[in-house]
């Protein structure tokens, strides 16, 4: 069980003083007017050996770490609207590795992992704040459920604690533990969890891949793909089309639709997710925390802002906004566990689209079409894996075999009846 996690690659991307202190000494003397683009404006050329769809996390992240770990440059990343529109810039910014299948907890703590580093990798402040994730428990059936999950994690060497009511007062003084319908017994934290700023995510890694020279491609929608000899040959863009030697799909909730291009039906369903901020208040939330008696979670941006949110609205869309009546369910799992927030205004409230996979895990694979890869499957929570799906994803189109880290993110597991079994329950279809 105690299978050791894989080292870390070293990044090979070169290192730039953009933003080093001098940088920003003699910028903040110069009234900010030296700076440059972060990313080039590219243009789409008429071949590259890989084409990216998608220039959200993943997309950019697999961009990325094509360069950094394989040297491969010879890659666009193709982006129908402006980068960080997409799900990377409407999350709740959660990071942490706290699931139970030994798999993923190797997968999500490759990524924690990475997380801790990006800054350094990056050379970009994404903000990355370790203030813990906090999951409470309401019933004595759930504690022991939650008891297994950590004793997963901590076989594989990777942080959790257990909390009684106590130490989650001390934590958090707002929780009501003991008049809501569901009083909170306790708490698991990984206190390595915790947030990061996700439009920076977006913005670092697209710079960091644009200075190893890759193409990184805004406003460049991708209306087809082409294929002949039964492998795929390139794509059809608004802007004409780009042969490759290799597709990456890395389009979040719009999977299914590019797969269909293929004539490929993927196991996915798309769904709305909503998440909701609050007025800027003074600190009062150190910590990510989840209510373990419905679907609610909430932490503190670093503008103050209250950021929650619960679950998906539970119908097929591809429309990124939601609907009322699970404003209501949200708004009432928050108050009964925070009663304080009944007081503040919600001051946005925003959706975005969701490829839900039937037992809740990714895929990251091959394709039946050759030269097809599929980056998707994130369901409500891809944010976090972006740095490892990135690793894991550029490490398949390079040498053509899935990253140990990944093996069980395969396509094929649906059609064969293995799915991810997160939650330990047996190896049902519909486990999500
Ligand atoms: C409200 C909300 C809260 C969430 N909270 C969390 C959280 O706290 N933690 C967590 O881990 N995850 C969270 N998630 C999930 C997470 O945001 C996604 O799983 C993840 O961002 C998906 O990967 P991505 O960043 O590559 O997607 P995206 O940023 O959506 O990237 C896909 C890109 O593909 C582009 N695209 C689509 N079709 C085409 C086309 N035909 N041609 C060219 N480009 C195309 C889109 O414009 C988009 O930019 C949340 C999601 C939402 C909506």
């Amino acid at each position: 069980m105690n299978v050791p996690h894989p080292r870390l690659p070293p990044p090979k991307v070169q290192r730039s003083n953009r933003y080093s202190i001098w940088r920003l000494l003699r910028e903040g003397l110069r009234s900010q007017r030296g700076w440059s683009r972060a990313w080039a404006k590219a243009s789409p050329r008429a071949r590259y050996r890989v084409v990216i769809v998608g220039g959200g996390g993943h997309g950019l992240s697999t961009a990325f770490h094509l360069a950094a770990e394989h040297g491969i440059t010879d890659v666009a990343v193709l982006e129908r609207g402006p980068i960080g529109l997409g799900n990377v810039g409407r999350n709740t910014t959660i990071i942490r590795s706290n699931y139970f299948h030994p798999d993923n907890i190797r997968f999500y703590e490759l990524s924690l992992r990475l997380w801790e580093r990006l800054e350094r990798d990056l050379n970009f402040n994404a903000m990355v704040s370790q203030r813990g994730t906090l999951n409470l428990f309401h019933t004595e059936a759930q504690r022991d459920l939650f008891t297994r999950r950590a004793n997963q994690m901590r076989l594989l060497g990777v942080d959790a604690e257990a909390l009684d009511a106590a130490k989650v007062r001390r934590l958090v003084p707002l929780v009501d533990l003991e008049n809501g319908r569901y009083p909170v017994l306790g708490g698991f934290l990984q206190r390595r969890g915790g947030t990061v700023r996700h439009d920076a995510v977006a913005w670092g890694y697209a710079r960091a891949a644009s200075a190893a020279g890759i193409d990184v491609i805004e406003h460049c929608e991708v209306t087809g793909l082409t294929l002949a000899d039964g492998r795929v040959r390139g794509v059809q863009t608004a802007r004409g089309p780009i042969e490759a030697d290799t597709v990456c799909l890395a389009v979040a909730g719009h999977s299914s639709v590019l797969a269909a291009m293929a004539g490929l039906q993927l196991p996915i369903e798309t769904h709305v997710l909503q998440a909701f901020v609050s007025e800027p208040v003074k600190p009062l939330l150190d910590v990510v925390l989840t209510y373990g008696a419905g679907h609610f979670y909430i932490s503190q941006s670093d503008k103050g802002g209250l950021v929650f949110g619960g679950a998906i609205d539970g119908y097929n869309t591809y429309a990124q906004r939601g609907t009322l009546p699970m404003v209501e369910e949200v708004a009432a799992a928050g108050v009964t566990l925070l009663p304080a927030l009944a007081r503040l205004k919600v001051l946005r409230q925003w959706g975005g689209v969701m490829d839900m996979t039937m037992d809740g895990s990714p895929i990251i694979s091959r394709t039946p079409v050759p030269g097809l890869i599929l980056n998707g499957g994130w369901c409500y929570g891809g944010f976090k894996a972006i740095p490892a799906g990135g690793l894991t994803t550029a490490h398949l189109i390079a040498r053509g075999e899935p990253h140990p880290c990944a093996e069980h993110l395969d396509l094929g597991r649906f059609a064969q009846g293995r799915p991810v079994d997160e939650r330990g329950v047996g190896p049902f279809a519909y486990l999500h």
